[in-house]
């Protein structure tokens, strides 16, 4: 899966028309077998079977037929998270999603489905380059969410070995600075048209101190500028081990990067620029497709919000509002709130950055957005 089809996924998911069946959004962490979620699972199918009631509850038991038979059949061995969502009725709706990086035990009903950790997902794990470069071997590899989903170039061996064998040795050491200096030149050129025809924002280096540090230096500027981190590693490791420290080092750098949003999200609302922090704004923002980037703390629970099906207001406190505040009506539905926030985002491409830890968004209740422009009045 990668990043590109997993936002087609995503783009399906929050366009689906609500039916009178409910949506199963079931994701299960695959790294320790069956035997560490199933009993999570049970416990939350059986829960679910004992709440809903009539036609709600036939379609659930329905839904969660398709999608234990898809466990029971269908899992890749090497998965190691997947999230399936899953509707009977009139209009059934499946979609099964696997990953080589792992997911929560979360199994939950809604009208909707629930993307809240599909945009984590994608936000943790994103995607990247990496040039590996050991006196063996280079490659260049392409990372999405997790997996290498791409081999896009591999240094022909033989052409090394040829320069080796047609070579004295003499003329040999003679040349060899010379046309390392070329190959690394060569490499980079290689490089640089495949990242820029990908798209790609982010690189990484990878192999023997010495190769890594001259590719280092023999990168142009807009290159040395997607450079994240540079990984040790030696003719002698295996490639899915290299691709697993990178992957290690571009989480860790992600986090990094979801402190700067933060920072500038602090900075913004303390000089009262382009944001908005707290629950109620931030919602706000994000109807009104104002939000340009949506900063949300890992552990954000703001509780039940309402929202109104007559006139599409939403806010916070769903137990206080029985009543729309804003038209009236008696229709006002809870409403999860992270959930909506997110999937909003989605809609009007909005970027989502999920943030480990930030005492400045906690005291805020753990919600902000950077935004494209201020409404006036
Ligand atoms: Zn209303």
């Amino acid at each position: 899966m990668d990043l590109k089809n997993l936002q087609k996924h995503v783009r399906t998911l929050v366009t689906l028309e609500e039916t009178n069946a409910p949506v199963i959004s079931c994701y299960l962490n695959l790294e320790e077998g069956v035997s560490s979620y199933r009993n999570i699972l049970d416990e939350r199918i059986g829960l679910l079977r004992k709440s809903l009631r009539g036609d709600t509850r036939r379609y659930f038991v329905e839904a969660q037929n398709s999608v234990e038979k898809f466990i029971a059949t269908e899992l890749f061995p090497d998965a190691k998270g997947t999230a399936i969502f899953s509707r009977a009725g009139d209009h059934p709706f499946f979609l099964p999603l696997q990953f080589r990086v792992p997911l929560p035990n979360w199994f939950v009903v809604n009208s909707t489905p629930n993307i809240y950790h599909l945009v984590e997902l994608k936000d943790t794990y994103y995607r990247f380059v990496v040039m590996i470069s050991t006196k063996e071997r280079a490659h260049i590899l392409e990372v999405n969410l997790g997996s290498v989903t791409k081999q896009i170039w591999k240094e022909r061996p033989e052409l090394i070995k040829r320069i080796g064998r047609e070579w004295t040795k003499e003329h040999y050491q003679h040349h060899r600075k010379e046309r390392e200096k070329q190959l690394i030149k060569d490499k980079i050129q290689i490089l640089d048209k495949l990242m820029s025809a990908g798209g790609y924002a982010h690189l990484m280096i990878a192999g023997d101190p010495q190769m890594t540090s001259r590719v280092r230096n023999a990168l142009p500027q807009h290159l040395a500028a997607k450079l994240i981190d540079i990984v040790v590693a030696s003719g002698r490791n295996r490639i899915s081990d290299v691709v697993a420290a990178a992957l290690k080092s571009f989480v860790e750098q992600e986090e990094r990067e979801s402190q700067t949003v933060v920072d500038r999200l602090q900075h913004m609302v303390n000089t009262h620029g382009l944001a908005e922090i707290g629950t109620d704004p931030t919602l706000d923002a994000l109807k009104y497709k104002q939000a340009d980037v949506l900063v949300l703390a890992k552990s954000y629970n703001p509780g039940p919000g309402w929202s109104c099906p007559e006139c599409e207001a939403v806010g916070s406190n769903r137990a206080i509002h029985e009543v729309c505040p804003e038209c009236g009506s008696k229709k006002v539905r809870s409403l999860d709130i992270k959930e909506e926030m997110v999937r909003m985002a989605e809609l009007s491409s909005c970027h989502t950055e999920v943030v480990e830890h930030s005492d400045f968004l906690m005291q805020f209740g753990g919600v902000g957005c950077l935004l494209r422009y201020r409404m006036s009045g």
